[in-house]
């Protein structure tokens, strides 16, 4: 049997900021304690077994000398992430761009969509 390890995660759902103690053992949440509220549990043993994140940047766009500014719709994982960058300079978009319009679907195989935040007409 492998040994428990522990640790020490910051919670980032709101700014009270509980610092949570996570115990695991062969990669599984055992527990999660000094949480105030639920969705420090849930981000905690998210976080401790594959990180999520959001990615926000800018991209070129042909014909325009303002860049478009992009995110993805929901968190990817943290490991993805120099993947998403590489595939958002590889990016060649066209004008016009509304808000919200996809600007490349399942973005490094992540199976999340690369989504326009700012309006180029
Ligand atoms: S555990 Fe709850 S109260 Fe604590 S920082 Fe997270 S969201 Fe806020």
């Amino acid at each position: 049997m492998s040994e428990i390890t522990e640790k020490l995660i910051t919670c980032i759902n709101c700014p009270v900021g509980c610092r949570m103690t996570v115990r695991l053992q062969d990669g599984q949440v055992l527990s999660v304690t000094d949480n105030q509220c639920k969705r420090g549990d849930v981000y905690a043993r998210q976080e401790s077994v594959l990180p999520m994140r959001m990615v926000t940047a800018v991209a070129l766009v042909e014909g325009s000398e303002t860049p478009i500014s992009l995110k993805t719709a929901t968190p990817v994982p943290k490991e993805k992430i120099g993947e998403v960058m590489e595939a958002i300079r590889g990016l060649r978009l066209r004008l016009p761009i509304q808000i919200g319009d996809v600007l490349l679907r399942d973005v490094a195989g992540t199976g999340v969509d690369l989504v326009a935040t700012r309006m180029l007409p």
